[in-house]
């Protein structure tokens, strides 16, 4: 593929446009890749700036992804999830009723979630966010959500979450990390 030709952001330099899969980590997770996207790739301060289309789906799409989540939740994960629905750490750690200290320590990977924590966790996702539904019905997830709840294993296994921007918005994909 033919690269074009940008001025870098940060050092001026010479850089290019590439398609490629790019660590999301402006998510605020580590394993959240999109597949195949436009980079602006600077070979001389080694930036990288993505672009990113349709961010709310995106990161609705995310969001889906961790519920569906077949292990219990990481720490960054509820924090991811927490920020998704816009709560401070006080009000969130009320309405899963543990002290903020306990919601901290877990968001922090101090201490493992429970599993009732885990559990309500991603309900409350679900029920607060309703277009968190919508999303799993489009993709055909819906049905599958709530049987798939007795079955998430009592570990924390990390996932990579793959994500392919289609134009009806992105799919999403959980493999075991290594
Ligand atoms: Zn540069």
């Amino acid at each position: 593929m033919k690269a074009k030709q940008r001025v870098c952001r940060e050092c001026g330099g010479n850089a290019k446009i590439v398609h490629k899969d790019y660590r999301f980590i402006e998510s605020g997770l580590n394993n959240v890749f999109l597949r195949d996207i436009e980079v602006v790739v600077c070979p001389k301060c080694k930036s990288e700036s993505p672009r990113i289309l349709n961010h709310d789906d995106l990161i609705r799409t995310i969001a889906v992804a961790l519920i569906d989540k077949p292990s219990e939740l990481a720490g960054d994960e509820v924090r991811f999830l927490r920020k998704f629905l816009d709560e401070g750490s006080g009000t969130f750690a009320q309405m899963l009723g543990i002290d903020r200290s306990h919601l901290s320590r877990v968001e922090n990977g101090a201490m493992a979630i429970s599993r009732q924590t885990d559990r309500l966790v991603r309900m409350l996702a679900l029920v607060h966010e309703p277009t968190l539904l919508d999303k799993l019905k489009r993709l055909g997830r819906y049905d599958a959500i709530l049987q798939h709840l007795s079955a998430i294993e009592s570990k924390t296994n990390p996932v990579r979450v793959q994500l392919d921007h289609a134009e009806n918005g992105y799919t999403y994909n959980l493999k075991a990390a290594a």
